[in-house]
């Protein structure tokens, strides 16, 4: 070793370590009023909400409970059979009223984007807005009125369901719900967004996708309120006395194949669907379990898929 980097590695040695200044802590915060009475120190859990470092409760990440949906390991597994979240959204929480107040916002302005995570609640930092972000799990009919908004920013939403009147929004060209893990399906509405370019969903999420096929829930299915449209998905005329008719079909919508959700007024509506998405059921369909669906991207067709992720089924097999 020469001289120099011999003095250099003994300066380097003897030189304290650099500490940055620990930064103040934020206060801790509470994010909701939703959880019941959720106090510093308590053992005891609260569904869907996990304690952190601080002691205090803080919504789980936006993802699906575990074993109710979201993976094939849940949904494969026998008498397990997927089902549409339903979860309601709370319209009294401050979050939704929140919500309601900045769409009126953007629709007043024309704006152009809308990220109501970003947007939202600058205010009190972004813990908070996480906090407020956790308890929207449905959007309102007035998006409707976001007639100028081209971007829907909806990134990391705990969102279980996108209203139908996603199809109003006729400026719309790029749509962002990435990482919302619990949005397994769209309403065949948004095929309305004429100018649709762009699109970044979480594939694996989807119902049918091509990477798990996680399976689709059988129809006719209870929706979480706000997800029937006023009229038929397919040529908007009334719905007859016997109801809706509900079908999946897979198409692509602008960068992604999308599990769409027809309510249909009648069976000629039903036929008058576009052909589904090469790789994909090829047919409207009802979902259920039983469903055949094209093998995944790995060869592994669903049902084989099935065997290998439950023991029991292989044990009588
Ligand atoms: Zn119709």
């Amino acid at each position: 070793m020469c001289h120099t980097r011999f003095v250099f590695n003994r300066f380097r040695r003897r030189r304290p370590p650099v500490k940055p200044a620990k930064p103040a802590m934020p206060p801790p915060f509470l994010f909701s009023p939703t959880p019941p009475s959720p106090v510093r120190g308590s053992d005891s859990a609260i569904p869907g909400w996990r304690k952190w470092d601080d002691g205090l409760w803080y919504p789980a990440r936006p993802s699906c409970a575990p074993g109710a949906c979201g993976t094939p390991e849940a949904a494969g597994t026998r008498g397990n059979e997927l089902r549409i979240h339903t979860e309601p959204q709370n319209t009294d929480a401050e979050a939704w009223r929140h919500l309601l107040d900045l769409i009126d916002e953007a629709a007043a302005d024309r704006r152009k984007a809308f990220r109501p995570r970003r947007k939202a609640f600058r205010p009190r930092e972004s813990m908070l807005a996480l906090g407020f972000w956790h308890e929207i799990v449905t959007l309102p009919p007035t998006i409707a009125k976001l007639t100028a908004v081209r971007e829907l920013d909806l990134y990391g939403s705990h969102l279980i369901a996108i209203p139908p009147q996603i199809g109003e929004m006729s400026a719309l060209s790029t749509f962002d719900p990435y990482t919302s893990h619990r949005l397994h399906w769209y309403p065949y509405e948004i095929t309305r967004c004429a100018k649709l370019r762009h699109s970044r969903v979480s594939t694996r999420f989807l119902y049918g996708n091509f990477k798990n096929r996680l399976p689709f829930p059988r129809l006719p299915a209870t929706l979480p309120a706000g997800s029937l449209p006023p009229s038929c998905s397919v040529c908007r005329g009334a719905f007859g006395s016997r109801g809706p008719i509900q079908r999946w079909i897979s198409l692509w919508v602008a960068t992604d194949v999308l599990p769409l959700l027809v309510h249909a007024c009648s069976e000629a509506c039903v036929n008058a669907l576009p052909a589904p998405a090469d790789g994909y059921v090829d047919h409207p369909h009802q979902g259920g379990p039983d469903l055949a669906q094209p093998p995944t991207e790995d060869g592994y067709d669903t049902n084989r898929l099935r065997e290998i992720l439950d023991p029991k089924r292989r044990v009588r097999s």
